[in-house]
């Protein structure tokens, strides 16, 4: 936190999606539901030790995925966000404010979890994703050319939005959280984020929930 925050309307506002603003991480469970092997193990291990980036990742376990798009609407449905993310929402909205999602998985599910939870005028910012009958080939619209890591480089795409006296705030959990996280002025981490944050002894707000954020905000300037 490098700069003073008095109200939520100082900000610019980032969210991861999965882990963040869902409960589980739904590329994850698409990957381990639909794959007709188990061939996408090997790319998980490979890219958790940092031996490939997460293009080659995706790449690698998509190839083993079969679903269509309707089986895959369907399953996505099913998928619930957060419950307070609704009220954080609104509580952005009535400030001017409209939250940008950056996320490593696919736009395509992304936006269709968000429909189907009722929240619209979200920007997102995510990998591309095209079908072909049950097969899955994605695309990678903002990669970094310099930087394996990861296939979307959020990073990029955070600072393109910054805006002069404007706070940025992330909110994540992963891996590909840590380099947008660390050009932001406050940051809420939990899971492997925050564990980085806390190695590195760096300032940021530990979360489980939206609704730890939504107090925050709301307990500013009481
Ligand atoms: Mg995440």
């Amino acid at each position: 936190m490098q700069r003073r925050l008095s109200s939520i309307s100082d900000c610019r506002v980032f969210f991861d999606f999965d882990n963040t603003l869902t409960p589980f991480d739904v590329l994850d469970d698409i990957v381990k539901r639909f794959s007709i092997n188990k061939g996408w193990v090997s790319f998980e291990q490979a890219w958790k030790k940092g031996k490939i980036g997460s293009q080659a990742c995706l790449e690698g376990q998509l190839r083993s995925v079969r679903v269509n798009r309707k089986d895959l609407v369907r399953y996505l449905s099913r998928i619930k966000i957060d419950p307070t993310f609704h009220k954080f929402f609104a509580m952005l909205k009535k400030e001017g404010l409209s939250p940008i999602i950056l996320s490593d998985s696919f736009k395509f599910i992304i936006e269709e979890i968000l429909k189907n939870n009722g929240i619209r005028e979200v920007k997102v910012y995510a990998n591309g994703l095209r079908f072909s009958g049950n097969r899955l080939a994605p695309f990678f619209p903002y990669r970094n050319q310099k930087c394996p890591r990861c296939a979307h480089c959020k990073k990029k795409n955070l600072l393109k939005k910054e805006v002069k006296d404007k706070i940025i705030m992330y909110v994540g959990d992963g891996l590909s959280d840590i380099c947008p996280a660390e050009c932001s002025d406050i940051v809420f981490a939990k899971g492997r984020l925050l564990r980085h944050f806390r190695d590195k002894k760096r300032l940021c707000v530990a979360f489980n929930s939206i609704e730890d954020i939504h107090n925050y905000f709301r307990g500013l300037g009481k």
